[in-house]
């Protein structure tokens, strides 16, 4: 169940309405986000007398919600029943508006001329965001990991220099205070997307979240991951498929493209969807089509992984190979911007 709440209640009632819950053995979690206030109930409702919540002062309606994810679900929320897509605002750059959000950078931070000197180019290119790792899930211990904090600091610079608001991602519960204090925007990586903590922990900050698909996750486990964040006040949140693990792996790139969720995942939730197409590919060559074909199946942005124009492939500690350079970007942008229009001026809706 949903408590959808009035505008103006008072502290004491929503106390109330946590009393009463209790009293029904149900846990009552206050979410206030940018349009509605809602109170989650937790724990077992059946057999609950819930209705009687409907009754309290301040509450407006008391809704079943019958998805495991109810906060970021379209039939819980209100303003977003049907249709529309929560604008996340990450420092003016507006994820789910009516452009696509760019989001470009190096794999991993490796130097602060490099994270500057990529960035000062990317904001002429008319990107919107900067990327970049200082803390690197790497497949295997004895490749580069990052550098932690002093990449923090390296990234914090280059967005200061170029303007970019920065998105990183965060590792483990530990760092979340840290990554916070530099960061615009926590990013959960794909390996990340069922550490459960770590959700709840970055749920508690008030950054804006880029969550990325589990690499072989179903759309629901997604969403679910969404709500964990959620449930802990902050629906500041991004979805980004990057590829799911099939056969297409090894020399030919890493994932198969899942744009296809991006459809089904729009008309469950509200929340903005962009793709990654670098960490599907693998190889710069595949990054373009798998771009475009994003853009032309929905997507509201695109992350993609970028390298010096002049970077030899022993210069580069992380995913040389899928990275583009800044003239290959110039062009892709200018495509995905063509195609964005042509998608957008179709319309294949039939009438109900
Ligand atoms: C990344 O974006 O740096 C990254 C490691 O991506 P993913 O978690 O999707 O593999
Ligand atoms: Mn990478």
């Amino acid at each position: 169940m949903v408590v959808f709440l009035n505008k103006g209640i008072t502290p004491q009632q929503i106390e109330a309405i946590k009393e009463h819950a209790k009293s029904l053995g149900l846990e009552a979690r206050l979410v206030s986000g940018s349009h509605d206030n809602i109170i989650a109930l937790i724990g077992d409702e059946r057999g609950k007398e819930l209705r009687s919540l409907e009754a309290l002062p301040g509450v407006r309606k008391v809704m079943p919600v019958e998805k495991p994810y109810k906060i970021v679900s379209r039939e819980g929320n209100q303003r977003y029943n049907h249709h529309g897509t929560k604008i996340v605002n990450v420092n003016g750059v507006k994820f789910g508006a009516a452009k696509p959000v760019m989001i470009a950078g190096p794999c991993a931070v490796e130097s602060l001329e490099q994270v500057t000197e990529l960035a000062c180019v990317l904001r002429e290119l008319g990107v919107d965001m900067l990327r970049g790792g200082a803390y690197k899930p790497r497949t295997s211990p004895y490749d580069f990991q990052g550098l932690g904090e002093a990449g923090l600091e390296m990234l914090k610079c280059a967005s200061e220099k170029s303007g970019l608001p920065i998105v990183t991602e965060v590792l483990d519960t530990q760092k979340v205070e840290e990554v916070a204090e530099y960061a615009d925007m926590l990013q959960i990586g794909t390996r990340n997307m069922w550490n459960y903590p770590l959700l709840s922990a970055v749920g508690k900050t008030k950054k804006p979240i880029l969550l990325k698909r589990g690499r072989d996750a179903p759309l629901m486990e997604w969403l679910c991951s969404a709500e964990y964040i959620a449930i802990e006040g902050n629906s500041e949140i991004v979805l980004c498929a990057r590829g799911v693990r099939t056969g297409v792996t090894g020399e030919y790139g890493r994932n198969h493209a899942d744009w296809d969720v991006i459809f089904p995942a729009q008309k469950e939730t509200y929340l903005p969807v962009i793709v990654d197409p670098s960490h599907c590919g693998g190889l710069a060559e595949r990054v373009p089509s798998l771009a475009l074909s994003a853009i032309a199946s929905g997507a509201q942005g695109l992350i993609i992984e970028t390298i010096r124009e002049d970077a030899k492939p022993d210069e580069v500690k992380c995913d040389y190979k899928q990275g583009l350079r800044p003239s290959q970007l110039r062009t892709l942008l200018k495509k995905c911007a063509g195609i964005y229009r042509v998608i957008n001026e179709t319309n294949f809706i039939n009438e109900a």
